[in-house]
């Protein structure tokens, strides 16, 4: 998010510039829109969001999709809180889309607010993760292997992981070491998951997703510090 489009401005624009799906002007075949395609073409000019509604609905046939244990976190330590349905797609990463970059955001809010709004189903927008400024502490809202509403690009979220942080681009005391370590532990599991490089190709701010009007994490966030700490944390075994 950014100055923008504050948790408290949603009404007027929704986080990550969304207006309730995650389209783009590029539209994104994959395995799902293809099982789905005979029936998403018919629905022509409704776009998106109604293909998203069809391929959501095919996924709730049963058998089709992976377990999933309610309250279970994809990042060790995390608390569980799920973000409303209205703020991601069902999926089945990395089988139906390859995940390759983790996106980096700051909140311009406060943690509390980034857990309600991500809860409110008028938001539209939600990561997979949000840190507090004060103890590092990481709650995850969207599991990793579903697409979440939040880099404002179709393409980049079905390929990422987001992580919000509390702060404020323009206030860099609200990002803080207990930020940076926690963010870096969660991003380096992320990168080791996948397979991913620890890397700023694939490790990459909001404000480099192609499209974007968005600026957040901000210049003071601390790539040089932060992408150190990433690559010191101890690659760990599957
Ligand atoms: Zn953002």
């Amino acid at each position: 998010m950014n100055e923008r489009n504050a948790p408290d401005h949603r009404r007027s624009r929704r986080a990550d510039g969304t207006d309730g799906t995650d389209r783009t002007s590029r539209p994104s075949i994959g395995r799902r829109a293809l099982l789905v395609g005979g029936v998403a073409a018919g629905l022509g000019a409704l776009g998106y969001a109604a293909r998203d509604e069809v391929a959501r609905t095919w996924w709730r046939v049963p058998g089709v999709d992976r377990p999933r244990t309610e309250g279970e976190v994809d990042h060790p330590g995390a608390d569980w809180l799920p973000a409303s349905e209205a703020n991601w797609r069902r999926a089945d990463r990395p089988y139906d889309y390859t995940v390759d970059r983790v996106v980096i955001h700051v909140i311009q809010g406060p943690y509390p607010v980034a857990l309600k709004v991500f809860q409110d189903p008028s938001h539209r927008a939600a990561t997979h993760y949000v840190v507090r400024t004060s103890d590092g502490k990481v709650t995850q809202m969207v599991r990793e292997l579903d697409v979440a509403y939040h880099a404002g690009n179709r393409e980049y979220n079905e390929r990422s992981v987001g992580i919000e942080h509390e702060g404020f681009v323009d206030r860099p005391e609200t990002i803080t070491d207990a930020t940076y370590r926690a963010s870096a532990a969660l991003t380096a599991g992320i990168c080791d998951r996948y397979g991913l490089p620890r890397d700023r190709e694939h490790i990459i701010g909001h404000v480099e997703v192609p499209g974007t009007d968005h600026t957040d994490p901000g210049p003071h966030w601390d790539w040089d510090r932060y992408m150190r700490m990433v690559r010191d944390v101890p690659v760990r075994k599957a």
